[in-house]
């Protein structure tokens, strides 16, 4: 086994390889991992049910035994109240009875107050507050490994694949063909590099840690997959920096005044950092999007197969697996519209606005990246080793 190290500049992208990992390594990753455990960041709302739009007729997420779904019973589709319980818990389709996949709902503390409730076009999700809204610490609900397996989860990469994305995605000769394939892999390596290195190595003893073998099947032996993990940090990174005006001004209040000036300070140390502007100032162009004759028609495609993904990740079969899910398409839909439905230029006719998730999960998802970067850097040695 052994791992290519990867030179030159990112494909797409304006930094190369050896920038990247220096600017994540000294400043981004530090930042955003005291950034992420800040009362502001900490905390994450979604629709946990699963109220799966496709595949209605296996029940998958509606069997009772099956799931920590908290779904009253009135919420149940009558065609399902007669179904036979075919599933158990050591069934290995039923993945939601296994206590690593289930969420951690012990925050009950409405956190969220005072933001704008503007519609994002990119994602399928209503962020609005309302009953059915959980209410989540991520630092209790760490993305990692959780089981979940199998026919399910593969049924919903192949239909993020095969339906939403292009065929020959990583060789599309279209640029935004290609670069959305690129953001969707780059986000599947991140979530496989987040299970690989917590994984539950002995269930007896509870023990976790790296599965480096795991790693190297899934990810590092790919060398397209992990050049898809930096493009997709360039990419949510550009849109940080794009939307630094927004960003710097934003109501970080969560009513702990220390705390919410570290915040602000943290924030700010990323926006404002003399390394970041220096080497890499433009970490993606947006501009050499949509520029064809086609350009509009095909925007508004790419936006359809991007709200199906989102709407996609209803039908994830493992309560935890949906949150972070959720989080990081909802993280990668707040960078596409910051980058392509707004024009920050022109704050009158089209202002940005994000609303307080939507900033929750874009720094979230670009800290889970900065982790996955720093792991590909210091597992990969230990590859050659296996
Ligand atoms: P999968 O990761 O399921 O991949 C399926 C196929 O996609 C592969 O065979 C390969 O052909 C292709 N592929 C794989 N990686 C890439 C890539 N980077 N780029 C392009 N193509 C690729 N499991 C957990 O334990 N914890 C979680 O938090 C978790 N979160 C999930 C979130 C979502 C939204 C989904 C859909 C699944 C999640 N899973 C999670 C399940 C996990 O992603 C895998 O599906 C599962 O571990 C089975 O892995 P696998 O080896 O079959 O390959």
């Amino acid at each position: 086994c052994q791992v290519q190290k990867l030179k030159g500049v990112v494909e797409d992208c304006c930094c190369d390889y050896e920038t990247v990992d220096a600017i994540n390594n000294e400043l981004l990753h530090p930042v955003l991992q005291q950034l992420v455990k800040k009362p502001f960041f900490r905390y994450f709302k979604a629709k946990l049910w699963c109220d799966c739009p496709f595949w209605p007729d296996d029940g998958m997420c509606h069997m009772r035994d099956c799931s920590v779904c908290e779904c009253p019973d009135s919420e149940f589709p009558e065609m399902f109240k007669g179904l036979p319980k075919q599933l158990s818990f050591e069934d290995p389709k039923c993945q939601e009875g296994k206590p690593e996949a289930a969420v951690d709902r012990t925050l009950d503390r409405k956190v969220f107050h005072g933001w704008s409730e503007v519609d994002n076009p990119w994602t399928y999700d209503d962020e609005t507050d309302n009953g059915q809204m959980t209410y989540v610490n991520l630092l209790l609900n760490p993305e990692r490994y959780t089981g979940y397996t199998g026919t399910s989860a593969q049924r919903i990469w192949k239909a993020i694949y095969e339906e939403n994305c292009f065929k020959d995605g990583q060789n599309d000769s279209c640029t935004e063909r290609r670069v959305f394939y690129k953001l969707i892999s780059g986000l599947h390596a991140s979530i496989s590099t987040h299970i690989a290195v917590e994984y539950l190595l002995d269930e007896q003893s509870n023990h976790w840690g790296p599965n480096i073998p795991l790693f190297y099947e899934r990810v590092l032996k790919f060398p397209e997959r992990v050049q898809n993990l930096y493009f997709t940090y360039l990419f949510i990174l550009r849109a940080v920096t794009k939307a630094a005006d927004f960003l710097s001004q934003a109501d970080y209040n969560t009513g702990n005044d220390i705390e919410d000036n570290e915040t602000l300070s943290l924030i700010l140390k990323i926006l404002r950092s003399k390394t970041l502007q220096e080497a890499c100032p433009m970490p993606f162009d947006e501009a050499q999007m949509w520029r064809g004759a086609d350009g509009i028609q095909l925007k508004t495609q790419i936006q359809q197969h991007f709200r199906k993904i989102s709407a996609l990740m209803d039908c994830v079969g493992c309560e935890k697996c949906r949150l972070w899910g959720k989080l990081q398409i909802l993280g990668l839909g707040t960078a596409l519209k910051i980058l392509f439905s707004v024009d920050v230029s022109d704050s009158h006719t089209n202002p940005l606005d994000l609303q307080h998730n939507e900033v929750i999960a874009l720094i979230n998802l670009l800290s889970r990246l900065s982790e996955s970067l720093q792991y590909i850097h210091k597992m990969s040695p230990l590859v050659d080793v296996l």
